[in-house]
């Protein structure tokens, strides 16, 4: 029967704020450990948040307290805190994939062993311009110089395009534990969102991505002219990818589409992720209502993680004005079938995600057509 289980959440951005949104409609209580007035807590109004970060030991274990099972909306958390309370609370997904999965050259050599296909890479002992140099020969150029920890919105990676770059990327990415990978050339990047349950491994349809400076910037679900066959490799790819991995709960998975076909891993998160923003509107559960019921054991049917309608998802990201992303919203009120998401962060920054629309259609041909001015006020905007 239900219980009115309560669900712990480390971090409350974005993502936490869009998971309180589907734990309320189930009466589910959400607590939220992070800082107060963060977007997650300014949408839930009760007793039980935690004010702290979930890089702080005791604020975990405060959390820890009051839950039935704990989650994060982000990978960059203490993993070491989740290792101690996971003896006397749900940890979900399990803290090793966390711990795995947040470092990415770990992440990667994790998942060689399941031999998922992926970029060539090398690690960075030293930091050493010559070490570069000697991996730029045998990686070629470009490559891509990349944090193997704490990277999100491509804030960690930097494109080593010659020899002579070598110093100014190193010292963009000063201080950091680094890694180099060899460039893939892609005529397409792709994702699919993977729910792992106590017995399933479920996936949403294959979306198409567009990265604009590392950056995600358009989701089109489904992907736009991606044959069948590819289609279901990519499901098979990203199911495998995150069995390889301990635990509940949203998934997401990166893959580029190179020229002759052949799929490869970018990365996976232990989480609910952008790329699967527009599964809001465009499915019966969103990613994060099937989050939730996947960490607490409830039913997800299947056919409710189908497409309903063809969807856009375009980000409202801060711009080289501290209104731009107001100027977007204004524009996107205009617009037909669009659902605009809103994350109350407070001022913009150049590169910070402060919301998204999401535009559903018959075909995707109309969807487009409904998004382009949207896409076009957007791109006047940019930093
Ligand atoms: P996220 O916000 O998704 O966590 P991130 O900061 O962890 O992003 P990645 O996903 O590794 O960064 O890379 C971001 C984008 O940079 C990719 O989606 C892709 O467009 C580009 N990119 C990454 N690695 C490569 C590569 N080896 N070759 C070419 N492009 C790449
Ligand atoms: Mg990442
Ligand atoms: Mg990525």
């Amino acid at each position: 029967m239900w219980n009115s289980p309560k669900v712990g959440i480390l971090g409350g951005g974005q993502l936490g704020r869009m998971l309180v949104e589907s734990a309320n409609r189930l009466n589910i209580q959400a607590n939220i450990l992070d800082a107060d007035n963060s977007p997650a807590k300014q949408i839930s109004s009760h007793d039980g948040h935690v004010t702290g970060s979930f890089k702080e030991p005791d604020a975990v274990r405060k959390l820890a307290e009051s839950c039935d099972v704990i989650t994060a909306e982000i990978e960059h958390v203490d993993t070491y805190a989740l290792e101690e309370v996971a003896s006397k609370v749900r940890v979900e997904p399990s803290w090793q994939a966390i711990r795995t999965i947040q470092n990415k050259f770990n992440q990667k050599e994790h998942l060689r062993k399941y031999g998922i296909p992926m970029a060539e890479h090398r690690e960075l002992v030293n930091n050493t311009p010559e070490e570069l140099a000697q991996i730029g020969e045998e990686l070629g150029y470009p490559m891509m110089l990349k944090s193997k920890t704490m990277a999100y919105d491509g804030r960690g990676n930097f494109r080593v395009n010659s020899k002579e770059d070598i110093p100014e990327a190193l010292e963009a990415l000063k201080d950091r534990p680094l890694y180099s990978e060899k460039w893939a050339y892609f005529k397409m990047e792709l994702a699919v969102m993977v729910i792992k349950t106590k017995d399933d491994v479920l996936s949403y349809p294959t979306v198409e991505t567009v990265q604009e400076d590392s950056i995600c910037k358009l989701v089109y679900a489904p992907a736009r002219n991606v044959p069948d066959a590819i289609n279901q490799q990519a499901q098979a790819l990203a199911r495998k990818a995150v069995s390889a991995f301990e635990g509940k709960g949203a998934f997401g998975v990166e893959m580029f589409l190179l020229e002759d076909n052949s799929l490869m891993l970018c990365e996976l998160a232990s989480r609910i992720h952008n790329s699967g923003h527009w599964t809001i509107e465009g499915c019966a559960l969103s990613q994060f209502d099937s989050h939730i019921r996947a960490i607490l054991d409830l039913p997800i049917p299947p056919k409710s993680l189908e497409l309903l309608q063809p969807s856009i998802m375009l980000n409202i990201i801060g711009g080289a004005t501290p209104d731009s992303h107001l100027k977007a919203t204004e524009a996107a009120l205009s617009i037909p079938n669009a659902s605009i998401h809103l994350y109350s962060k407070g001022a913009a920054k150049p590169g910070r995600k402060m919301g998204h629309v999401t535009v559903t259609a018959a075909t995707m041909h109309e969807a487009e057509t409904m998004i382009q001015p949207l896409i076009d006020v957007v791109d006047t905007m940019r930093a």
